[in-house]
């Protein structure tokens, strides 16, 4: 370690149950952040100051001004540009801690991607909003004998729980099934930046304890807290269930499925659309475009205008449209628009 990490880092160094040989580790470890939002801003964040060696960052979203109320990395510039958070998240990152290496990773995880995007990892940490990418990471999780570690935020109630394979429950465990019926979610009921903030501090307090092979100081446990009402539970989680279909069975139902669908983005009124393999020439794309609408353009993705509907294509082939909820319309815009 040299003298200026040792400085950098001194008030960690001092804690003393992480100590030298604690920051060392951080230093050389490798922790992935799936989503960039309330909850993977704050972990990107914390974990860049903290030295975590690599950092990488998987989003497929762009930064909007109703992300900057509880987006910690994200400014007003960002969201002017429509940068995609991923790429935001690095650029800020960067300035935080130049010593610390982010990958940033501007795709949707799904099961073609998943076990490349999420390995090699010390610790994988949830940021995202739904259930069904979350059993996808407990699926790699599992098989691979990953932590990671669970969460989630909306209105002013949060919930964490550490997954650690082989010792603990994992999500399928304790969540069998996704959540039934529509959920409560960050753009119906809103959300308090202060209860996704606790939630990705606690989460990354448990993935400091896994970096730093303090494991034995995690506890099994779903933790839930509402900051509004004062309340939170506490409910422990150390025992696996056998006939769990992930982690007894270990059957790996989210990683094995191959088919690639278009995705509503519930609440937000827009769908996101990806049925291409292959990469968009955003260059060749852009020249096409700008004879039927505006196009606004970075190196990452093209916004195109083609009133009421609002395409963001990115360079993986994906795009979201925004203006519907309607998977017909959002397939045929893009079908016209970028090709089937
Ligand atoms: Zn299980």
């Amino acid at each position: 370690m040299t003298e200026r990490d040792r400085e950098r880092y001194s008030r960690q160094i001092l804690f003393a149950e992480i100590g030298e040989q604690g920051q060392q580790r951080l230093l050389s470890s490798r922790a992935v952040v799936v989503g960039c939002g309330a909850l993977g801003s704050f972990q990107a964040a914390a974990l860049a100051r903290a030295g975590v060696g690599e950092i990488v960052i998987i989003d497929r979203d762009y930064v909007e001004l109703g992300n900057l109320q509880r987006q910690w990395l994200f400014d007003e510039a960002d969201a002017a540009q429509g940068l995609p958070k991923a790429a935001a998240a690095a650029r800020r990152l960067a300035a935080i801690n130049s010593g610390v290496k982010v990958e940033p990773q501007v795709v949707d995880l799904n099961s073609h991607n998943a076990e490349r995007l999420l390995l090699p990892a010390t610790v994988i940490l949830d940021g995202t909003d739904n259930f069904g990418t979350r059993y996808l990471i407990n699926d790699v999780a599992v098989k691979h004998s990953l932590p990671w570690i669970y969460g989630g935020a909306v209105g002013s109630y949060g919930v964490m729980m550490p997954v650690l394979p082989g010792c603990s429950s994992c999500l399928a465990c304790v969540f069998p099934e996704p959540p039934g019926g529509p959920q409560p979610s960050c753009d119906t009921v809103g959300i308090l930046a202060s209860a996704s903030a606790v939630i990705a501090s606690l989460q990354v307090a448990d993935a400091i304890k896994i970096m730093t092979g303090r494991r034995e100081a995690i506890e099994a446990r779903l933790f839930s807290i509402d900051v509004w009402k004062n309340t939170q539970q506490s409910v422990g989680t150390a025992a696996r269930r056998p006939s769990c279909r992930v982690c007894g069975e270990r059957r790996f139902a989210y990683l094995e499925a191959r088919r690639r669908r278009p995705i509503s983005l519930c609440g937000r009124n827009a769908v996101q659309v990806h049925e291409k393999e292959e990469p968009l020439d955003l260059t060749k794309l852009r020249s096409t475009l700008e004879r039927l609408g505006p196009v606004r353009a970075n190196e990452y993705a093209l916004r195109f205008e083609c009133r009421p509907y609002e395409m963001t294509i990115f360079a993986d082939g994906r795009a979201i449209i925004k203006g519907t909820e309607d998977l017909g319309i959002a397939r045929s815009l893009y079908a016209r628009y970028v090709g089937s």
